[in-house]
């Protein structure tokens, strides 16, 4: 690719490595013209699901959605950036195992409050109370009482 600085043609991988779990490949390239370096992602572009929502209507599944409603629920909790990326790959691996061409939201929903379980309860609670609706609410009152456990 060219360099983004001087726009070179050339420029040189100076060293590459794994990362979000095995997913994506980081790679420092050094531009041969002037030497800034810069650093690039590969991952593999594959196709998610499509979404169906509460009304029916289909949209695409959107990955920068997913992070602000994470973000969200995470806010001002002890939760590092990367564990959030993390989690977010995961997710999409998850979706895409189904093998399925659309998911119902309720699905990604719950795929979302299972992570969170795991990653912060606070931020479960915070995602659950938002995402349930309230007929759910004495539900949701015994899931909280739950974790406590
Ligand atoms: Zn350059």
């Amino acid at each position: 690719m060219f360099c983004p600085f001087c726009s070179a043609q050339e420029t040189k991988v100076i060293d590459s490595r794994l990362v979000a779990e095995g997913y994506q490949v980081r790679r420092r390239r050094e531009c041969a013209q002037c030497h800034e370096r810069f650093t690039t992602f590969e991952g593999a572009e594959l196709v998610m699901p499509r979404v169906i929502k509460r009304d029916g209507s289909r949209e695409p599944f959107n990955e920068d959605k997913l992070r602000a409603g994470l973000q969200r629920a995470l806010e001002k909790r002890p939760v590092s950036t990367e564990k959030v990326e993390q989690c977010i790959i995961s997710l999409k691996s998850e979706l895409r195992a189904t093998g399925e061409r659309e998911v119902e939201s309720e699905f990604l929903g719950t795929l979302i409050m299972k992570a969170l379980k795991e990653l912060d309860k606070v931020a479960y609670v915070r995602f659950a109370s938002v995402y349930r609706s309230f007929e759910d609410i004495r539900e949701f009152g015994e899931e909280i009482a739950r974790l406590g456990d």
